[in-house]
């Protein structure tokens, strides 16, 4: 390595500490942290970022960059120089007057979603997702796009998507959905469920979610666990990732979902290469690529029968005399159990796309300027009507449910099951390449989806953008066929559909 590169990295290396240390205080916040906190908090971390921002645009990294790409190096650093000099073109194209009506703006239209939800008055919050969703198109004009301003926004969660991508892949599922969803609701469940409706304790639903995160392969010498409202996860360096799990005493299963799903993201912070550590590299290439992960381990592993024949046995002892009768089967049936509902965070696995393919449809008219936000309410709840079959009965439970939009995060949702579709192109090849995968599952060794993963995907870090991943990982373009054959299969099987 030259020494420009070399001093490149030791400059960038600090910028990455001082962001290691902002996910490690926001972390605390959301685990630990006393309630008075936050003041003083706040501050921190915006000291924190203010220097990180300026070290990252100075002019002392500019002239590193550009030495550097003088000398043209080949491999890895080509790949470094490249991620960086798109990055950061990215971020000068928006001016810092711009960066602060806009901080602004998100500041008070969270703050007013927080209230018009107590009354769930959505014309209380209109006035303030009006301005954001204006000012999402002045970003849009400055980072500048070709056919629809969306197209502007997304490449900050997914470089290289498009609309026109993403939205022929999900006029192909939405159909297919809805009518697999409707097949299921005209025959209700195969299973008797109503072993559900007890109290399940807290401490030994931690414990079993704790037993199931280190037979997953989740290194807890290089990572823990603790409790917070919304589960996430954090990565400081791959030695060291930190989740989160809630737990509920009503719920069998939510505890252990929310395990599996940021073990899933945690496994992968823990499989970057430790070389790629304070680097560009040492990253996924997007949102989708990094929820790929936490929803294979949600759904294909933890929700899979050969998992609880498995962990059938395991579950019982954690909960003495309550599961004596119920069998693997029923587990299985249960944790993959379909209604349609309201809220997306909330969804089972046959749902879930719909909910994505609705806020997709209504961001694209949002921001093209084709639906005004005033209509916003009934717009989504006709999607909801045709997609799902049911009508909200207020905006909570409607279009003010998630904070996403409160927050100027367009062009994210689809991520979410992009990755879901990722995942199940990668357990199509992992079938392929270990034809014992269920058997290994069944018999409790998760190192084959651990290893597969660790080589096609965790120790690429962000060396390819997300479809060369999905095409270098699997051998085919991206096509959500994997996912609806997938879908079709298990749940014709666990409903008796057609039958
Ligand atoms: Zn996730």
């Amino acid at each position: 390595m030259s020494n420009t590169m070399t001093e490149l990295r030791a400059a960038y290396g600090e910028i990455a500490d001082l962001r290691a240390a902002m996910g490690l205080l926001e972390w605390d916040q959301q685990t630990h942290m006393p309630k008075e906190g936050f003041a003083t908090r706040g501050r921190v971390v915006a000291t924190l970022a203010q220097i990180a921002h300026e070290r990252y645009l100075s002019p002392r990294f500019d002239e590193l960059v550009a030495a550097a790409e003088a000398e043209a190096p080949p491999g890895d650093d080509a790949i470094t120089l490249d991620l960086l000099r798109w990055e950061r073109d990215r971020e000068r194209r928006i001016p810092a007057t711009l960066v602060e009506e806009n901080s602004l703006a998100v500041t008070a239209s969270y703050q007013a979603w927080e209230e018009a939800r107590k009354t769930k008055d959505f014309a209380q919050f209109a006035p303030h997702l009006e301005k954001v969703v204006a000012l999402r198109r002045r970003f849009a004009d400055h980072y500048g796009y070709d056919a629809h301003p969306w197209d502007a926004l997304v490449p900050g969660f997914e470089r290289g998507m498009t609309a026109a991508l993403i939205k022929p892949v999900f006029d192909k599922v939405q159909p297919r959905v809805t009518a697999l969803l409707k097949a299921i609701q005209s025959k209700g469940p195969a299973h008797d469920l109503s072993f559900l409706d007890q109290r399940w304790d807290p401490d030994a639903q931690w414990a079993f979610g704790m037993r199931v995160l280190a037979d997953l392969g989740f290194d807890l010498a290089r990572g823990r666990q603790d409790r917070s409202t919304h589960p996430f996860t954090m990565g400081m360096a791959p030695t060291d990732v930190r989740l989160t799990t809630r737990l509920k005493a009503e719920s069998l299963f939510s505890a252990l979902m929310a395990t599996a799903h940021e073990g899933g993201h945690g496994l992968y912070e823990q499989g970057f290469r430790p070389e790629d550590a304070r680097t560009p590299l040492g990253h996924a290439p997007s949102s989708a690529v990094h929820e790929s992960q936490a929803r294979l381990y949600e759904y294909r592993v933890a929700a899979c029968l050969p998992f609880w024949r498995h962990y059938a046995p395991v579950l019982r002892e954690h909960f003495p005399g309550q599961l004596d009768n119920v069998s693997a089967e029923q587990l299985y049936a249960a944790i993959n159990e379909v209604s349609a509902s309201f809220i997306r965070v909330d969804a089972d696995e046959v749902t879930y796309p719909l909910h994505i393919i609705l806020r997709f449809e209504l961001e694209l008219e949002l921001i093209a300027g084709t639906l005004a936000v005033r209509d916003l309410p009934e717009a989504w709840n006709a999607k909801m009507r045709a997609y799902l079959g049911i009508t909200p009965p207020d905006p909570v439970l409607g279009c003010m449910q998630d904070v996403h939009w409160a927050e100027a995060l367009f062009g994210y949702f689809p991520s979410y099951s992009l990755g879901t579709m990722f995942g199940a192109m990668f357990m199509e090849k992992m079938e392929a390449d270990h034809p014992s995968l269920w058997t290994d599952m069944e018999a409790g060794d998760f190192r084959p989806v651990l290893g597969w993963l660790r080589r096609n995907v965790h120790t690429v870090g962000s060396r390819m953008k997300p479809l060369e991943l999905v095409r270098a990982a699997t051998g085919r373009e991206f096509t959500p066929e994997p996912f609806l054959h997938y879908l079709e299969a298990k749940y014709t099987e666990l409903y008796r559909l057609g039958g």
